[in-house]
């Protein structure tokens, strides 16, 4: 049966919580409504025509009905699995994190076409990527951040506007000028390499934001500022985010 108010979109299984029987309650981040919740009847069950697509991190395109409360999953066609995310712990653990963060953030009805293809990008590097995804982890942090209009201040003192800038505040959303940082008493020594990689991250367009490499050092001071800034601009604690620490030795 085609139903008038049929609704196609595409996106990615960011939670799957098993219900009674064989259905499954979803969260996708979709391409066109944000993050939604819908119900699968049946999907648990094997050989059911929704399991493949409606596995956790399945990048699937919907048909979707408007219920009550949460959409219904009509049908779905699997377009991407990322099923090598679920062989390796750490990388499953970084994905399980970036999922968790976007599905807090992301509201229901929210314009995320742009997002949503670098949660892709990020996720592909997740799954597939031999370099240092720690790095893959701040590029996306910073990049919704943007996304979300927190971006930090990286072009001149937040303050004062000053272009010489030696010290980063995520209290104060940027970089300092040696004056302004005494007179705020924030923030910290940033280095010319860190800051270097934060604005190319910043002024890049999303598909060439991961092209770079960074020393460990300068790996650890830019998780540092990050996800200080993450932690100023959305208040909340993530499991996944100690688990992936914890398996990080942090
Ligand atoms: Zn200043």
């Amino acid at each position: 049966m085609v139903c008038m108010d049929v609704i196609k979109t595409s996106g990615v299984v960011i939670r799957r919580t098993k219900v009674k029987d064989n259905d499954l309650m979803l969260t996708i981040f979709t391409k066109d409504m944000g993050v939604i919740r819908a119900s699968a009847r049946g999907a648990r069950g094997f050989k059911n025509k929704l399991s493949a697509g409606t596995a956790l991190f399945a990048y699937s395109e919907f048909l979707l009905y408007p219920g009550k409360e949460v959409y219904k999953v009509n049908g779905c066609e699997l377009l991407e699995s990322f099923y090598s995310l679920t062989s390796n712990i750490e990388r499953l653990a970084f994905a399980t994190y970036i999922a968790d963060l976007t599905g807090y953030v992301i509201q229901e009805e929210a314009e995320t076409e742009r997002l949503l293809s670098l949660f892709l990008n990020t996720f592909y590097l997740f799954a597939h990527w031999g370099g240092e995804l720690r790095t893959v982890k701040c590029v996306y942090e910073l990049k919704l951040l943007e996304f979300l209009g927190f971006a930090p201040c990286v072009t001149e003192c937040v303050a004062c506007g000053n272009e010489e800038t030696a010290f980063f505040s995520p209290a104060e959303g940027g970089t300092l000028c040696a004056d302004c940082r005494q007179e705020l008493s924030s923030g910290r020594e940033i280095s010319e390499s860190c800051l270097s990689a934060m604005r190319y991250v910043l002024s890049s367009e999303d598909k060439k934001a991961f092209a770079f490499r960074l020393s460990e050092v300068v790996l650890e001071e830019m998780e540092s500022f990050v996800s200080g800034m993450i932690s100023e601009c959305i208040d909340h604690d993530f499991y996944s985010l100690t688990y992936l620490n914890t398996i990080l030795g942090k």
